[in-house]
């Protein structure tokens, strides 16, 4: 049997082709549900009678309910973003698979509860699983590791500094324990915090032992809390997601220990200033608290050169003893990891996995996909501590699916309100048996079934390597490749008498495109971005136009303050005067990260273009009609 997935099965579709199966599962969820009420002590008899039906009031109630229900369809259908259109190339977002939807909607209506197992006998285990297979795909050691689902990739991301401020304040809170000292002495109040991750998990295993791990535990960050600045230095990319300055400030880290890492001209962590600052730290003797890298950040998609995260830890723990804890904020290009694995998930390589693209029809001849510094980044994903990805996003399934996953399992007792014999008393084998008690083992509490059985019915359909999320992947990444060869090339867009030409910011590393628009012969960077704020505001719903000319994206303003010079190199790129950047300070883009899979094939794509094209030349038509009208009334005036 072909293990590959057929992508066109797996969604709803732009035109709701595939309605009578989805219909029919869904009848299928809502039925068997009913029968398993009725069929549960069926002695026991229906008290809700005809008899109760019958009241005015009651048909009254019905009555209402539908009222709301249709006003609410109204309202859905007025306003929604329609993701699920290839018209729509925004946010990370694009249909959704329909197991995931009919998984949801099916345990929905069992209403379980992943804080307790009590409260979700079933869905704690699909949890549980759906993390095994999350860690599986990024090489982790299965029995080993642990990987739960969040509510997105902020609390997997708080989840992972969380966990690394507890670990690092450990050794200095047995060096304050009499029972634990002996296990630090010697060591100075630097190396103590500047320990490697598996040296601290190996201690903790020693004071468990010594039946005083709770003790040590209240005397690390989460007991005594954080002295300010004391933990030392989080270092984290210009291209981070905002969720990082929360996690600062709600964990007590201060956002004023962040240390921002400049980035390179493709928006990834400029390798040799993060090397300089590191051991600038080192020779200081400032302990670094993390270091954070995004595999797919969120405004350019781009990916940061993990392994060279990975060889500069190594270098640090060579030379100076000093270790130092690795987060990956994978919450964008997390799934693409499943890209590079074989169907026994075993990482490939490079010329294997090119030639496997190519049978399987996944990445066309001519396109480049991945770059080699790419490949090699996803590869030494295996090495970070703990990883943030998103199964709402490149996962394809609905809101409100993020995970964390952690190398070493050990680390959940360091956050746990479990006693630690809770954890060691399970079963060797099966690390399902482990926290069952998810609720005390993670940052939230209460928390929906339904996902975990969405993001777990996804798991077994679309496994996690080339011969399944590979294919649904893939074609975004390839239409976003001809995306960016359009843009690339386009002729500019004439109207009455002005060019407009439109150009990518960069070739994307993943499936992001940025692009602008730029009036030839207008060399004001201020009225570029006033341009493409307008372009942007046709190609939104914030102002509920109608569906005439659909083109839907969204956007972003790349700015001095978060990206240093960095985006100066496109403004000059485009012909502006480096003075231009210096005073706006900002540019604006359209930014559309390319995640439909319909746009399959290069004929589909070039009739889609053309359109595009028409759009465009309307939406630019109308913004000089603007103008003229503008200032004709000035003339006027
Ligand atoms: C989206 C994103 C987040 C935040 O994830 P949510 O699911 O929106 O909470 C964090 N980091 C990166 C890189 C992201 O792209």
């Amino acid at each position: 049997m072909n293990k590959d997935v057929n992508v066109d099965a797996l969604f709803l579709g732009p035109k709701s082709e595939n309605r009578v199966f989805y219909k029919e599962m869904m009848e299928y969820a809502i039925t068997e549900h009913m029968h398993w009420r009725s069929g549960f002590h069926p002695e026991d008899s229906a008290l809700v009678t005809p008899h109760c039906q019958y009241q005015p009031d009651f048909r009254d109630t019905l009555y209402r309910t539908e009222d709301i229900l249709r006003d609410l369809s109204s309202r859905l259908k007025t306003k929604s973003v329609p993701w699920f259109s290839p018209r729509y190339l925004g946010h990370m977002n694009a249909d959704t698979l329909m197991v995931s939807h009919l998984a949801y909607v099916m345990t929905m209506m069992y209403n379980q509860n992943n804080c307790a197992v009590e409260a979700s006998p079933v869905t704690t285990d699909l949890e549980l699983e759906a993390g095994r297979d999350l860690c599986q795909m990024f090489g982790y050691d299965v029995g080993k590791s642990w990987g739960h689902i969040t509510s997105g990739g902020t609390v997997a991301n708080y989840e992972g500094i969380w966990v690394a401020r507890n670990l690092k304040s450990m050794p200095l809170a047995m060096a304050h324990h009499d029972g634990a000292k002996d296990l630090v002495a010697g060591l100075t109040e630097q190396q103590l915090l500047n320990m490697k991750t598996s040296d601290v998990l190996d201690l903790t295993d020693e004071l468990k032992k010594r039946g005083i791990f709770e003790q040590v535990r209240e005397l690390s960050a989460r007991g005594v809390g954080v002295e300010p600045g004391k933990l030392g230095k989080f270092l984290v990319p210009r291209s981070k997601h905002y969720s990082w300055m929360k996690a600062m400030d709600i964990l007590g880290l201060g956002q004023e220990h962040i240390v921002p890492l400049d980035v390179d001209s493709n928006y990834r962590t400029d390798v040799k200033k993060m090397r300089e600052i590191t051991f600038r730290l080192m020779e200081e003797g400032t302990p670094i608290l993390g270091m954070v890298s995004v595999v797919g950040t969120t405004e350019e998609g781009s990916v940061d050169a993990v392994h060279e995260v990975v060889k500069l830890r190594q270098e640090c723990e060579d030379k100076y003893g000093s270790s130092f804890y690795i987060h990956v904020d994978a919450a964008y290009g997390g799934y693409v990891r499943s890209m590079f694995l074989d169907e026994e998930s075993q990482f490939m390589d490079y010329d294997a996995l090119v030639d496997s693209y190519r049978s399987k029809e996944i990445i066309p001849e001519g396109v480049v996909w991945p770059k080699r510094d790419v490949y090699d980044a996803f590869q030494a994903m295996s090495e970070a501590d703990s990883i943030t990805v998103d199964p709402h996003k490149v996962g394809y399934i609905p809101y409100s699916a993020g995970a964390v996953a952690m190398k070493d399992s050990r680390i959940v007792d360091l956050i746990s309100y479990h006693a630690a014999y809770v954890f060691e008393e399970s079963d060797e084998q099966d690390v399902g048996d482990k926290p069952v008690m998810l609720g005390s083992s993670i940052m939230e509490g209460s928390k929906a079934g339904s996902t975990a059985a969405a993001v777990w019915a996804a798991h077994r359909l679309v496994p996690l390597n080339i011969s399944g999320y590979g294919h649904v992947i893939g074609r975004g990444i390839v239409t976003a490749d001809w995306f960016t060869n359009k843009l690339a090339t386009a002729e500019p867009f004439v109207v009455q008498g002005r060019s407009f030409e439109v150009r990518p910011l960069m070739h994307p590393d993943f499936h992001m495109v940025n692009f602008t628009f730029k009036e030839l012969g207008n060399d004001s960077l201020a009225d570029h971005n006033s341009l493409n704020q307008r372009v942007y505001e046709r190609c939104s719903y914030a102002s509920g136009r109608a569906y005439s000319k659909d083109f839907l994206t969204s956007s972003t303003s790349l700015t001095v303050d978060e990206y240093g010079d960095t985006p100066s190199i496109y403004v000059r790129e485009r012909g502006f005067d480096v003075q231009e950047w210096e005073t706006e300070g900002s540019v604006y883009i359209l930014r559309s990260a390319v995640m439909t899979t319909f746009l399959r094939d290069e004929v589909r794509f070039s009739q889609y273009w053309n359109n595009l094209r028409d759009i465009f030349t309307q939406i630019l038509t109308e913004i000089v009609d603007e103008e003229n009208k503008k200032s004709l009334s000035h003339s006027a005036a």
